[in-house]
């Protein structure tokens, strides 16, 4: 199935559209849908769980926002992966940092998310960042590592490998002021130098955080950002019909 799976070892561009709370934009379901996958782009759509179904229909590529790990059970208000996998969605968010703050999700119950992702065979994107106090304090390489780590840890006891991270400073999103280039850059390079040596080349680092048409060409262009998982600009389908072309065209 999924593009999500293809040719990893050139890591071609990855755009993710989380709509988070709000329902799917003007145009999403048509012929000229930019949220429909295109040549030298992967396209994932994350709707909330009650439009998963036509998203899923309309032939969208489409993924959940999260996953509970355990697959049923006295967990009131939450989907598992396994019933995400079952409706058809083909990846997942993990440890978006929405949920890390309105849920209080940990390190070690992200983790778990992933792991439990990959038993379902779906493509997870893992979601790391740090806050505007963190990184004013300097802490912004040690709170990324933390957080990767503690999935990295998990996975150590399984086959699994991760495919895809988000590097989204808390303090961009949805405030309009995205990271520079430059900061975006040096991060990714940091993750990646984190990763098992034999998946480095393979794992695709999106950036999130204010990615918009005019500031994507610049961020889709340093060499360790493979994509992006955009917000707010998702929902304006114009607009994102403007990061994609942007991204086709640094597509490698
Ligand atoms: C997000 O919610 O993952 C995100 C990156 O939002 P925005 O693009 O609005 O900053």
């Amino acid at each position: 199935m999924s593009p999500c799976y293809t040719d990893p070892v050139t890591r071609p561009t990855l755009i993710a559209a989380n709509w988070k709370m709000n329902p799917p934009p003007e145009g999403w379901n048509a012929i000229e849908s930019p949220y429909r996958q295109t040549d030298g782009v992967d396209i994932v759509v994350f709707p909330p769980f009650v439009y998963l179904k036509s998203c899923i229909a309309a032939g969208l590529r489409t993924g959940a926002q999260c996953g509970h790990p355990e697959p049923a059970g006295a967990h009131t208000g939450c989907i598992s992966m396994a019933m995400t996998a079952q409706e058809g969605c083909e990846a997942v968010l993990c440890g978006h940092s929405d949920r890390r703050r309105d849920q209080k999700e940990t390190d070690n119950f992200i983790a778990e998310q992933v792991v439990a992702a990959f038993e379902n065979k779906l493509f997870a994107i893992l979601c790391i960042g740090e806050t505007e106090k963190e990184r004013e304090a300097g802490r912004e390489r040690e709170v990324v590592e933390r957080q990767l780590q503690s999935v990295l840890d998990l996975l150590q006891s399984t086959t699994y490998n991760l495919q895809a991270i988000a590097y989204e400073p808390v303090w961009a999103i949805g405030t309009g002021r995205n990271a520079t280039p430059e900061q975006a850059q040096e991060m990714h390079a940091f993750i990646r130098s984190l990763l098992p040596e034999t998946h480095q080349s393979a794992t695709r680092i999106l950036y999130g955080g204010s990615m918009n048409a005019a500031n994507a060409e610049e961020l889709l262009r340093q060499p360790d950002i493979d994509g992006g998982l955009v917000g707010g600009a998702s929902l304006k389908s114009e607009e994102f019909r403007k990061i994609v072309a942007v991204a086709a065209v640094h597509h490698r």
